[in-house]
């Protein structure tokens, strides 16, 4: 029988570089499925799987992040931690600080973020504080906020974050028995893309993976400043996880792009609402609009015939219960009568 999973940092502490005796906030995230795709597979003429970042504790990736960011902040003899998000930042930053006993504070872009993101953020007790700005701006006030008081930051900008991130790569390689040919990514605040190739070359370097995946990265276009090569001073999409005008891992994605043979490209918030459909309609996997931006990419933009692609689904749709709803058509309420119901169903 397999040992059972301990969570990111115990399962790949060496490869993260660790101390051994740094002791590890986690709710055992990671370990996520990697779900072969059938129809998908079908319609662009590939071997799809889809990593499923929603499976995480709290629904997001970034878990993989806060278990180390907040492991390292705690060993430190932090007693508070803060962070601004679109919504599974903070989500994640509440759960895991409120696990290690630290107040946490986060900083969303008012009217911006999801519905369960805040409901999140809430019932695991941080402070949030809602402002007036969008997700650069509260981003900007968070780094202030690191250098005049007492305060973690656990954004993607502490390099704990991107490393903790990293090892979803491994997972997929491990998954896998080697790293695909294409890794399809959303791009926000570009921390993942960012980690992802780092993971992959980590692989590759300790001979754990022979080859390099290319990395294609997936801005919404109302918010597409590494394709536009300059940042957009509103940013609009429906997509709000990479509403994100500013991106603070900019560097980073680039620089997976163009060493890995890949590329930064928009998706239409039209093309990111079709994928996110047909995810959840053939695929029966419920991700965030954010996430099928990699999957909208990859219908948009097509892989060589056969090619193996890895597509990360980065969050949970329920989420967002309300852009859900607003794809379907909500039935209206009958008496109990059988002929009735019967009639409803199609019979
Ligand atoms: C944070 C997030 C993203 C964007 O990731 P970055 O690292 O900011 O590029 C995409 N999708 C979801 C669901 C997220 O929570």
């Amino acid at each position: 029988m397999r040992p059972p999973w301990r969570g990111v940092v115990e399962e790949y502490r060496a490869l993260l570089g660790v101390e051994d005796d740094l002791p590890i906030v986690s709710l055992l995230e990671g370990n996520t499925p990697l779900l072969f795709a059938p129809r998908l597979s079908e319609r662009v003429g590939a071997e799809v799987h889809l990593k499923i970042e929603g499976a995480n504790p709290t629904g997001s990736f970034k878990d993989r992040g806060m278990t180390l960011a907040v492991s390292k902040a705690l060993g430190r003899g932090a007693e508070a931690v803060v962070c601004a998000s679109t919504g599974n930042t903070s989500a994640s930053a509440a759960a895991y600080a409120g696990r290690a006993g630290l107040t946490c504070a986060v900083l969303i872009p008012a009217g911006h973020i999801a519905l369960g993101k805040l409901a999140q953020a809430l019932v695991h007790g941080a402070r949030v504080v809602q402002v007036r700005a969008n997700f650069d701006a509260a981003l900007a006030l968070v780094r202030r906020l690191g250098e005049e008081h007492a305060v973690a930051v656990v954004n993607s900008i502490n390099p704990d974050r991107i490393a903790g991130q990293a090892t979803a790569a491994f997972e997929i390689v491990d998954a896998l028995g080697d790293a695909p040919d294409f890794h399809f990514v959303p791009v926000g605040n570009a921390g993942n893309v960012t980690a992802y190739w780092k993971g992959y070359l980590k692989y590759k370097e300790v001979g754990r993976a022979s080859r390099l995946p290319a990395m294609v990265g997936f801005q919404a276009a109302g918010a597409d400043p590494i394709v536009r090569g300059q940042p957009v001073a509103e940013p609009e999409t429906i997509a709000t996880a990479i509403r994100i005008g500013n991106p603070a891992s900019w560097a980073g994605a680039k620089a997976a792009a163009s060493e890995s043979g890949g590329a930064i490209e928009a998706v239409t918030d039209e093309e990111i609402l079709a994928a996110y459909c047909f995810l959840a309609r053939e695929e029966s996997v419920f991700c965030e609009a954010a996430s099928a931006a990699s999957v909208a990419g990859l219908l948009k933009r097509g892989v060589p015939a056969g090619s193996k692609v890895v597509c990360v689904l980065t969050g949970h749709g329920l989420k967002d219960p309300d852009l859900a709803m607003g794809q379907v058509t909500v039935p209206e309420a009958l008496e109990p009568e059988l002929d009735a119901v019967a009639r409803a169903i199609g019979l």
